[in-house]
């Protein structure tokens, strides 16, 4: 029968492993998508994806095959989101299957990443075949590889197919491993209708489209299905799979991967994890797990002029409609005026978004530092949370305050331990664990606070490591800390987007760095400017930008004209993200900057 036939999977694999590449053969060698057609890394839909060679939505193409036993298959390659801000949209698309390749990079190894993939495919029972790629590169060791994955991992290497996803040596191997390793789909055709949403996007003609994953029953245009959670029922006006461009079906039974829409306006209406059932018949068994998404990072969002508050805000609500995990409301700041407070899964996922409102809507934003969202218990015995610096309450009516602690799982090369210690130490992190995967790679674990993953980790840990680190984190859970907020004066002035929390204990070294970099980033002005860091009445730091009195030009000695002009025209442009603070002009990069390490 079809459902025989039906091969479920996912590729997982660490970011720059070649899940892209892999994908993009498989599309070629099965035919689907011409060599002539195929531009590089055809799932990765969205310019910005293609640009910074990230997946961040899932995608699903239905391929068919014809195996070496003669017999037609039907192979659906559910692509997954590679970073860890969205793993929860990694989990809901490996729930939509039975298998996952593993693709391990043989010249680099096991990865942070790759742990929590596996982790993540364990998790949901997956049939895991290993695949270990780049064997065309000399310094491919698919061998040690290989014992690498079977020591940490556990996963038995034997059968592990050494390929290249580059020159496509080897993939048709692949193909073969999907149809005979990984388990057909199970369920009963005649059942009530259940099938899981695994991706869903808007789009204005069509408004919102659904990627699901049927489980029982079956799905026909025109039917009435209900959404589990929000007991809403709507009419299926298009039903279809890409393969891999959009084609309409007439229904869809057990194991079948599609799209449906039916008339639903907004992302909400179809919230990923949830499941789909018919209005008349609906299951009593949903699928478990669903969980609303929370945003782990904030920070201000301010139009440079008041008048383009409202195109932000319509960017804004834009964005929202394909992100349901962007989060934002209005919010009014002393130093930058009317704008919004937002928040986002991770630091990616905020700097995708920043990247999308400058380029798609071509807004001229200012972005404040980024935040945590801290748990406080006020002197009523109320619990609050702070996810804005400027709003946290006056010391004497806090009762307790509490943050947000990671666990950071590091990989690294040892001869980078002891700098990665140092920079956790240095952290405030705590040890949990440490070791050797193999003769030179190590694992280490710690706990830290978020606010200082969120500072200027990742950034630390390239650099300490030449790149070398790779990193997996989870928020887990909040703890009592010793926290105050720092203020930032500018001429005796607060500036209330610049204040950030902090712990006691690293209040003087921040406010101190904090001050100093202000200083740089604020131009010479005709005035003397005096920038100050704060702890209530307290000062902590003070430093100082005499009056400028020469032209700016004057340093190019007047000699090189096209440098002075592009001095000018530099400064032009500086000006227009400048924002006035009483009478003293900070130009936008020291919202950011200002807080960020060097
Ligand atoms: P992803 O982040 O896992 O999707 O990785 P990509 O598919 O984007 O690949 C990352 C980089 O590795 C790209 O520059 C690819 O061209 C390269 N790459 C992928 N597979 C191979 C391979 O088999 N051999 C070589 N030499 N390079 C590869
Ligand atoms: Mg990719």
């Amino acid at each position: 029968s079809k459902i025989q036939h039906i091969r479920n999977f996912s590729i997982i694999a660490h970011i720059d492993h070649g899940k892209s590449t892999l994908a993009d053969r498989v599309l070629e060698i099965t035919g689907l998508v011409s060599e002539r057609d195929s531009r590089e890394q055809y799932l990765d839909k969205m310019d910005l994806e293609r640009e910074r060679g990230i997946t961040i939505k899932s995608q699903a193409v239905r391929i068919p095959y014809k195996a070496k036993d003669g017999q037609e298959y039907i192979l659906n390659l559910i692509d997954t989101p590679g970073h860890v801000d969205f793993s929860y949209e990694v989990s809901r698309s490996l729930a939509a299957c039975e298998g996952a390749l593993l693709v391990v990079d043989s010249t680099q190894g096991v990865e942070a990443q790759t742990l929590a993939n596996v982790y993540l495919a364990l998790d949901h029972d997956l049939e895991i075949i290993p695949v270990l790629n780049k064997t065309d590169l000399p310094s491919s060791d698919p061998v040690a590889v290989a014992q690498e994955i079977e020591d940490i991992i556990g996963l038995d290497c034997t059968d592990a197919i050494c390929v290249s996803a580059k020159t496509g040596q080897n993939v048709d191997a692949v193909l073969e491993s999907i149809v005979e390793k990984l388990p057909p789909p199970e369920g009963d055709p005649d059942g009530p209708l259940k099938a899981l949403i695994f991706d869903s996007w808007y789009d204005s003609y069509r408004g919102v489209t659904v990627l699901f994953r049927m489980l029982e029953g079956t799905v026909k245009k025109g039917q009435k299905i209900r959404i589990f959670s929000t007991k809403r029922d709507f009419e299926v006006t298009n039903l279809g799979v890409f393969s891999p461009e959009a084609k309409e079906v007439k229904s869809m039974g057990p194991g079948e991967v599609g799209f449906l829409c039916a008339s639903m306006k907004e992302l909400s209406d179809a919230p990923v994890g949830d499941t789909i059932t018919d209005a008349k018949n609906p299951t009593d068994t949903p699928f478990p797990g669903f969980k609303k998404i929370k945003p782990m990072v904030f920070c201000g969002l301010y139009p440079v002029e008041p008048s383009e508050y409202e195109p932000l805000k319509a960017a804004l609500e834009k964005l929202q409609l394909n992100d349901a995990a962007f989060w934002y409301e209005a919010e009014t700041s002393q130093a930058l005026g009317f704008g919004f407070r937002a928040g986002f899964l991770g630091l990616l996922h905020m700097e995708i978004i920043q990247e999308r409102l400058e380029r798609e809507f071509d807004a001229q934003l200012i972005t404040t530092a980024p935040s945590v969202a801290y748990k406080l218990v006020n002197n009523k015995g109320e619990t609050i949370y702070i996810d804005n610096p400027s709003k946290m309450p006056d010391p004497s009516l806090i009762e307790s305050m509490a943050e947000p602690f990671a666990k950071l799982e590091i990989h690294v090369p040892n001869d980078y331990v002891g700098a990665v210690l140092k920079l956790c130490e240095e952290k405030r992190g705590i040890q949990r664990d440490m070791r050797y995967l193999t003769a030179t790679r190590v694992m280490i674990t710690y706990d830290i606070p978020f606010n200082e993953v969120v500072y200027d980790f990742f950034d630390r840990l390239k650099s300490v490591t030449k790149g070398y680190a790779s990193l997996d984190y989870e928020v887990e859970e909040f703890r009592v800390a010793d926290l105050v907020k720092l203020d930032m004066l500018i001429n005796g002035d607060p500036v209330d987007a610049l204040s950030i929390i902090v712990h006691r204990e690293r209040a003087t070294i921040y406010g101190r760095k904090v001050a100093l970099k202000l200083k740089r980033a604020i131009p010479r002005q005709l005035f003397e400017v005096v920038v100050q860091a704060a702890i209530g009445q307290r000062i902590i730091a003070r430093e100082r930008n005499p009056a400028l009195r020469k032209n700016v030009t004057a340093k190019c000695y007047g000699g090189d004209i096209s440098r002075k002009r592009k001095l000018l025209e530099k400064q032009k442009k500086g000006k227009k993200r400048m924002k006035k603070m009483g009478n003293v002009e900070i130009p936008q990069e020291a919202f950011l900057s200002a807080l960020k390490a060097d």
